[in-house]
């Protein structure tokens, strides 16, 4: 019964289905989901882990659900026949669909796409697991040019005939250890992203990435590959031969996010949008909240807020992409993650890392040999100390590497506590 489920029974509801909805949790928010789902004439069943009967002739996943948990098992033994939300919402959507996986970079990618095609006068909206579900767009998909969708693993996992026009595959780094038993099992899921496509379609994928055999046409972007289609060479990016904007003249720093530039600029080349729209479109965005966020300068000090780095990988880059020496927040909830191989890019950039939530004895061992750290007990400590340590000239930076759910509700109440903290700091509890 979170935003996706709820999309889903909405547009089986309005297409007359039978519906019956589902959620293990006990939560008042979601007692009253049902309640109003049965007001409507809806089976409602909750704070239970299993069904009463797995009589359906389809049931729907949405991508918070494992599918190991003991309702899908239910389901499967039953012989129910199961996909995802994405797949029902693409299934009804009348626009193309031009879609993006990848470990990192997934929202500014789609967001930045939307923009430029909007700014080409086409309607498109960024959907999918960023916003609005597919299954809420498809119902307007009518009056639309294109949905551009942000598609997790989670969300491939559970497709059948799903066909991007247009998937952007961005980087692929460990996450998600937690639900998946390992590297190849997640790559697995995000490779499925282009299983349907047809040699109509084009794949849009990062120089280097180990991919499947695919009937779409490759184009290739890389902010450090000077063979890939597109390329960054002296600050610009570059489609070819031809150089289409400077990064400098966009808010978006960092050679990851020139790898975000790069691959919004070809889904653009692929579907004819003029590079007058995309240099307008580049020049207007304004980063999304929570990734590498200028919080405040107080006292001389940079206080940055990345809450969005949910795994080790986002981490490196945001503080590779700081100029200043570091006093980094880390930690949160266990995916079971390795964090060593991080050392080598916080080696003698991070002065002092500061361990919160879950991870922070793990971070603090695997860390012990390069970066000094301090386990503190929450975010607002771990400000306050922060305030102390901080020399005028350097930056506090909050980039978590973990997600947020041990300690808040997600990485937006994360990113707003860090911002309420930092705002009502005493002045003296900074240096002068
Ligand atoms: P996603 O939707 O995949 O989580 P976001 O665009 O919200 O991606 O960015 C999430 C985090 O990853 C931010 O901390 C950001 O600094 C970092 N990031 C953004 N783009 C990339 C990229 N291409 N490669 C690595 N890290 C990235």
């Amino acid at each position: 019964m979170g935003r996706s489920g709820q999309a889903a029974a909405e547009w089986l509801f309005a297409q007359k289905a039978e519906v019956t909805v589902f959620d293990e949790s006990k939560s008042t928010v979601v007692k009253d989901l049902a309640r109003r789902w049965e007001a409507r004439g809806v089976r409602a069943v909750t704070g239970a882990v299993q069904l009463p009967d797995a009589r359906f002739e389809r049931a729907i996943l949405s991508p918070g659900i494992d599918p190991k948990r003991p309702v899908v098992l239910q389901l499967r033994s039953a012989r129910v026949p199961m996909f995802g939300e994405l797949e029902l919402g693409a299934r009804a959507c009348l626009c193309p669909i031009l879609a993006v996986t990848g470990t990192n970079g997934k929202s500014t990618t789609t967001e930045l796409i939307a923009a430029v095609f909007q700014v080409a006068g086409k309607k498109a909206v960024a959907c999918g697991n960023l916003g609005q579900p597919l299954c809420e767009v498809a119902p307007v998909s009518g009056g639309l040019d294109y949905a551009v969708a942000e598609v997790s693993s989670f969300q491939l996992e559970a497709i059948e005939t799903f066909r991007p026009r247009v998937a952007v595959y961005l980087n692929l780094t460990p996450d998600h250890l937690d639900r998946y038993a390992g590297l190849e099992e997640y790559a697995a899921a995000k490779n499925r992203i282009f299983e349907n496509q047809t040699t109509e379609d084009v794949a849009v994928v990062q120089k280097g990435l180990v991919l499947p055999e695919r009937r779409s046409r490759t184009v290739t972007f890389s902010a450090t590959e000077n063979s890939a289609d597109y390329t960054l060479r002296d600050g610009w990016l570059c489609a070819g031969a031809d150089r289409v904007i400077r990064q400098e003249e966009t808010r978006l720093r960092g050679p990851h996010n020139a790898e975000n530039l790069l691959a919004a600029l070809a889904v653009a080349d692929a579907e004819g949008i003029s590079r007058d729209a995309v240099r307008k479109a580049f020049t207007a965005y304004r980063p999304l909240p929570h990734r590498c966020e200028l919080v405040a300068v107080r006292a001389g000090v940079t206080w940055i807020n990345d809450s969005k780095a949910t795994n080790p990988d986002a981490m490196e880059r945001a503080v590779l992409g700081m100029s200043a020496p570091v006093i980094l927040i880390a930690g949160g909830k266990d995916k079971g993650f390795d964090f060593a191989p991080s050392l080598p890019s916080l080696r003698g950039r991070v002065r002092a890392a500061l361990l919160i939530g879950e991870t922070a004895e793990k971070i603090e061992k695997a860390w012990r040999d390069g970066v000094p750290c301090r386990r503190m007990g929450t975010l607002a400590e771990a400000v306050k100390k922060a305030a102390v340590l901080a020399n005028p000239g350097e930056t506090v930076l909050l980039s978590p590497g973990c997600s947020s759910y041990d300690q808040f509700r997600n990485f937006e109440e994360r990113g707003e506590t860090y911002r309420q903290c930092v705002k009502t700091l005493p002045q003296e509890e900074t240096k002068p």
